[in-house]
């Protein structure tokens, strides 16, 4: 049996290694000369950059493939958990240390804020409890195959739902457990791990927080882009063939099943076709003469990015893997994110410096600088005089918070905005994760593992259920491959 699969992003490697470990012929077709879409890396003068994702979560999704494939995970691939998830700072002065160990973090909370450490603790023992209940029924399975409502998982969450806090915001939940607005802004900011506004997403989402503070955050040896490497290894290794610079124009569909791919104007025929390919384009453009589920394409789209990718010149012991300069007026860089589509004036800034724990990837004495904004992918934007507005609030935005002076200390730099990031991808609208979660309904919207309509299509990544971050991509892609018998 031939499976055809559409795009090389995290997704689409997952599910080439499932399937081949199904006993399919696999071959990935991508677009760019390139495997891993935004889980790629570049060099630059020197520096090595991860180019998307740095924050890396649940490492046991990776190693499940390698152990499904009977492999030791540790020949392919390794990581390390970090002693510290972030530095926050603030304007005011504050700087708060996420050590990874909850009561160590619970005690900085209590000296730096003077909230006393219980607050933390029953906070994140509640994110585990949010998690524990609803990860088994939201994120693990298919929400669109009606058996998997009659189950004792969803019977648990139904119990809890008083608890699950789907009427309110998770800046309602954050401020009325947590009070300290320093402290509502720290975690608010996870909603910012699928692109979305804390400000309108449910309070559920409080359950993001567990995967950092209480499982851990963690960085691959290598860097983040050794995941895609370990993984395509791996899948080589099980016999998947993987085609470069292959840009699929079509699905063929013949009378309600997926037949095959189009490629350079030839038809490669498949028994089950895999779209990796942001769902959007995958029905204007690959399957522009079947019915699309409008509903589901119009949803809102998560935020975008604009990231610079500094080689620095010194050291800043002050920094640690993961930084956030929070904005003073919160709640505004949301709104002009999602409703203004405009870049706000003092933008949250996230510095992410791999040469912290991977001292090859800068010079001696310099260190790798990814920084970070959110910006509105929707929209008309002039980048090029975007660009030059938001590196100068940045550079002031840093300046102010560090004291000291960095604009001289930027040897090398180079830029990654919204267009870039759907030209290289194919993400509709520069998506990092597909639609968003500002709506207490998003889970239920979002696109299908599999085709309701085209026998033998199925669906992984960020743009379909159960959401965009490498964590829940790799669950896409099981529960997508997990369906192939039912659905084909
Ligand atoms: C700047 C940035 C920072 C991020 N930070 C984090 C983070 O810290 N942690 C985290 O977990 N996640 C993060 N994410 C999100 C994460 O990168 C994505 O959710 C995930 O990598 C998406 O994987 P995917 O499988 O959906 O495919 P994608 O990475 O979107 O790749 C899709 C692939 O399909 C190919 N393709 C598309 N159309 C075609 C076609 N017609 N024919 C052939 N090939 C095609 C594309 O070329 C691409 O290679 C970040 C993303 C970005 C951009």
């Amino acid at each position: 049996m031939l499976a055809r699969v559409v795009g090389s992003g995290i997704a689409g490697i997952a599910s080439s290694i499932r399937l081949a470990a199904k006993g399919y012929d696999v071959h990935v077709h991508e677009a760019n000369s390139y495997l891993g879409g935004k889980l790629t890396a570049f060099a630059q003068e020197g520096f090595r950059f991860d180019a998307g994702p740095s924050l890396f979560t649940m490492p046991f999704l990776v190693d499940e493939l390698f152990e499904l494939a009977e492999k030791n995970p540790l020949d392919y691939f390794e990581y390390q958990r970090l002693d510290k998830t972030c530095h926050y700072f603030w304007e005011d002065g504050l700087v708060i240390h996420g050590h990874a160990k909850p009561t160590d973090f619970a005690q900085e909370v209590e000296s730096k804020l003077g909230v006393n450490q219980q607050v933390i603790l029953d906070f994140l023992e509640h994110s585990a409890l949010l998690y524990n209940k609803t990860a088994p029924v939201f994120l693990e399975r298919s929400l669109h195959v009606w058996k998997n409502y009659f189950t004792a998982e969803v019977w648990e969450a139904f119990k809890h739902v008083h608890q699950l806090n789907l009427t309110s915001t998770m800046n309602q939940v954050h401020q009325s457990k947590l009070k300290e607005p320093h402290l509502v802004q720290l975690f608010n900011r996870f909603a910012t791990y699928n692109g979305s506004n804390p400000y309108k997403a449910p309070g559920v989402l409080s359950i993001i927080p567990h995967l950092e503070h209480n499982q851990g955050a963690y960085f691959p040896k290598g860097g983040m882009h050794s995941i895609t490497q370990s993984l395509v290894k791996l899948a080589q290794d099980l016999g998947v063939t993987f085609h470069l610079n292959q840009r699929v124009q079509q699905i063929e569909v013949e009378n309600d099943r997926a037949t095959g791919i189009v490629v350079d104007d030839k038809l490669l025929p498949a028994d089950l076709v895999f779209s990796n390919m942001d769902v959007v384009p995958t029905y204007c453009k690959l399957m522009p003469n079947q019915q699309a589920p409008e509903r589901t394409l119009k949803q809102e789209r998560s935020s975008s990015a604009l990231i610079f990718y500094w080689g620095m010149e010194g050291l800043y012991p002050e920094l640690d893997v993961h930084n956030i300069l929070f904005s003073d007026r919160y709640q505004e860089e949301f709104k002009s994110l999602f409703e203004d589509f405009e870049l706000f004036e003092d933008p949250t800034v996230y510095i992410h410096i791999s040469s912290k724990v991977e001292k090859q990837d800068a010079p001696e004495g310099c260190e790798n600088w990814f920084v970070m904004i959110n910006v509105p992918g929707k929209g008309e934007m002039d980048w090029e005089t975007l660009i030059l507005i938001a590196k100068s609030r940045i550079i002031s935005k840093i300046e102010r918070i560090l004291q000291k002076e960095i604009a001289s200390k930027i040897q090398n730099e180079s830029v990654l905005h919204p267009g870039l990031i759907e030209q290289r991808t194919s993400s509709y609208q520069g998506a990092l994760y597909g639609s968003s979660s500002n709506n207490a309904f998003s889970a239920f919207w979002r696109h299908p593992n599999f085709s309701q309509k085209i026998r033998g299509l199925y669906f992984c990544g960020g743009s379909v259920h159960p959401g965009g971050g490498i964590p829940l991509c790799l669950l896409s892609a099981k529960i997508a491959t997990g369906l192939v018998s039912a659905h084909s």
